[in-house]
């Protein structure tokens, strides 16, 4: 379902991202009720990743020891209070979630730029991408689902054909900052030169460590991008 009409959502009852049942009012893309409770990061963050930070630090915890490939990110919800909604977005099939969040993703986006300055606009938005095996397995990359509905609200072009992930890599639940980096060498692949010399914007689900961003940037920048900047729509606290 690409972009739903009325009609389809008659039939097929669209869900709420937050309570998971149809939703109220009809034809919104989330329940009155529910939209209080995923958390907005907020103006207090990490110069750096965009991660939630007391009001007098500058950088996070993690990017005062790490030095990381991208050049700036922001994040449109504190991870906690999207966790249960993100892993049926991701492993339950409701693809629908990304009407809802890609909105809000393409807001805070813009609102980024403004800050950033019109420099710094991205000439496409990018998908971290999965692998083909777990395409085949899901039946959808739920970042290429955000980056596709903040792209039709941002008139930013996307492109799904430029970066790849040729093989699995293992699940990084419980591994260390440098385990991540590690296991994400070597994962992505850029495919012809379109992207160089271009301002990259990587949209995924969720920014942990960074590994993941940073290993995309790093294939992008090698591929010979200008700049590589990130949004996704949860982030972590440090603790994560
Ligand atoms: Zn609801
Ligand atoms: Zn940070």
């Amino acid at each position: 379902m690409e972009s739903p009409t009325p009609v389809l959502d008659l039939l097929f009852p669209r869900r709420c991202p937050v309570c998971d049942r149809p939703v109220k009012p009809f034809g919104a893309l989330i329940c009155g009720e529910c939209a209080k409770v995923p958390q907005p990061v907020g103006d207090s963050v990490c110069c750096k990743c965009g991660k939630p930070v007391a009001r007098e630090d500058e950088y996070c915890a993690d990017c005062m020891k790490m030095r990381h490939l991208y050049y700036r990110g922001a994040a449109a919800f504190h991870y906690r209070s999207v966790s249960g909604s993100l892993y049926r977005f991701k492993y339950d099939g409701r693809r629908e979630y990304s009407d809802y969040y890609g909105r809000e993703m393409a807001q805070v986006l813009e609102h980024f730029l403004e800050e950033l300055g019109p420099r710094h606009r991205p000439d496409l938005l990018v998908p971290v991408p999965c692998s083909a095996q777990r395409l085949r397995k899901r039946g959808y990359n739920q970042a290429a689902l955000l980056a596709r509905k903040v792209s039709e609200i941002t008139q930013i072009p996307v492109r799904e054909d430029l970066l790849a992930r040729p093989k699995d890599t293992k699940a990084m639940r419980s591994m260390s900052a440098l385990e991540r980096q590690n296991n994400l060498k070597k994962a992505f692949h850029v495919y012809g030169n379109g992207v160089r010399l271009k301002s990259i914007m990587l949209i995924d689900d969720i920014y942990t460590t960074g590994a993941t961003i940073d290993a995309c940037s790093g294939a992008l920048l090698g591929a010979g991008a200008k700049e590589v900047s990130f949004l996704t729509l949860a982030i972590g606290e440090n603790d994560l």
